[in-house]
């Protein structure tokens, strides 16, 4: 497979573009666009016998080799057993090089700028995945602008900076900060190194779910929980779901119960009344910053994803976040807010009839405002 075989499609219309052309949406509908002429033939868990600790041992299942420049060894982050819950396993992916589980995508985005020559990208974010965009492009020698809303927390915008990216911080809602973006996306050479338009990012994002196969002996627990905003983490485990499966490495689908924060959760309101895309709703504000997103620009491929798994979108309030946020650090877990939600749903009954589940710990508390005690 080379690069030049691989191509953008986009969903809604059918158009085309090669995978070098930089697009970042539809050209003809503004529709968004999928990775279109790749096949994953995920290893064995014997072929991985022997193989780094890095998420590139799925090279087989990943469309871009290793850049063994780039690489700061992301991935294989521990499972750990959760508190008073036997049945319930969480995934450590706040332990990333950047402390959290976008540095899944962006290497895979930054890997293929440098392929492309790219001398600028750019990215949005509510700040976890701009940090990992910005350190991966910091590695590459790659110049990297960063749109956050302008009330991100101040550790993320002092990553950023550290890492050399040129930080724009954007008043008003995560959705101001994406419409500043796409204006600066239009320019000419310009790479958006979008963690929710570009399709590699899902391609990375699903290594999550590889690994926890792999460390699980080669099983899927019977429940996945994940939290959803934008749905990179949702869309990635659903594929590399589906790639296991097709490989014959799994016999079925595990459940996916996507957690949304209650002040911002139009994936759940279109789950509850049965739509097929995005509820239009407010934001109230929440303190899982990570997932307050309004207008998921998948939103439609999300819904559709937890719907095949027999799935469900549940909320949690910030109530419940601050009380299982305190609970993890009690337990010596220390991660944002956002990588909360999943825990307070499991607490609150929300993903019952469970079984064994695993969910992930996203993002490290290292990153957000101190937590009021
Ligand atoms: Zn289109």
């Amino acid at each position: 497979m080379t690069l030049e075989s691989l191509s953008l499609r986009c969903g809604a219309c059918g158009h085309t573009e090669p995978l070098r052309s930089l697009a970042w949406r539809c050209a003809k509908c503004h529709g968004v666009l999928d990775l279109d002429g790749f096949a994953a033939a995920p290893p064995s868990l014997t072929d991985l016998a022997g193989r780094g600790t890095s998420l590139w041992r799925y090279r087989e299942a990943l469309p871009i080799a290793e850049p063994g420049d780039i690489t700061m060894g992301e991935g294989m982050t521990p499972l750990v057993g959760a508190p008073g819950r036997p049945g319930v396993t969480l995934k450590v992916d706040h332990l990333m090089p950047t402390g959290s589980f976008k540095d899944r995508g962006a290497v895979m985005l930054v890997a293929l700028a440098a392929r492309l020559g790219v001398a600028r990208l750019m990215a949005d974010s509510s700040g976890n995945a701009g940090t990992a965009v910005a350190a991966y492009a910091a590695r590459a020698g790659i110049a990297c602008d960063v749109y956050v809303p302008a009330d991100t927390s101040a550790g993320k915008v002092g990553q950023l900076r550290a890492y050399g990216a040129a930080v724009h911080q954007i008043p008003g809602s995560r959705e101001d900060t994406a419409r500043a973006a796409a204006l600066a996306a239009g320019e000419p050479g310009v790479f958006y190194a979008s963690h929710v338009y570009h399709p590699f990012f899902v391609h990375g994002t699903k290594t999550y779910v590889y690994e926890v196969w792999e460390q699980l002996g080669g099983r899927l627990p019977d429940t996945l929980v994940l939290p959803v905003g934008n749905g990179t983490l949702v869309l990635g485990a659903h594929l590399a779901c589906a790639e296991l499966l097709e490989a014959g490495h799994i016999g079925r689908f595990p459940r996916i119960v996507a957690v949304q924060a209650a002040g911002c959760a139009p994936l759940a309101a279109a789950f509850a009344g049965g739509s097929p895309v995005p509820a239009n709703v407010g934001t109230q504000g929440t303190v899982a910053e990570g997932i307050a997103i309004a207008r998921p620009a998948r939103g439609a491929q999300i819904l559709a994803a937890v719907r095949a798994t027999g799935g469900a979108v549940v909320t949690v309030t910030d109530e419940q976040v601050r009380a299982a946020h305190a609970a993890l650090a009690r337990s010596g877990l220390y991660v944002e807010p956002t990588s909360a939600v999943c825990w307070a749903a499991i607490e609150a009954g929300e993903v019952e009839p469970a079984g064994t589940v695993v969910a992930p710990l996203c993002g490290s508390g290292l990153k957000s405002k101190p937590p009021v005690m």
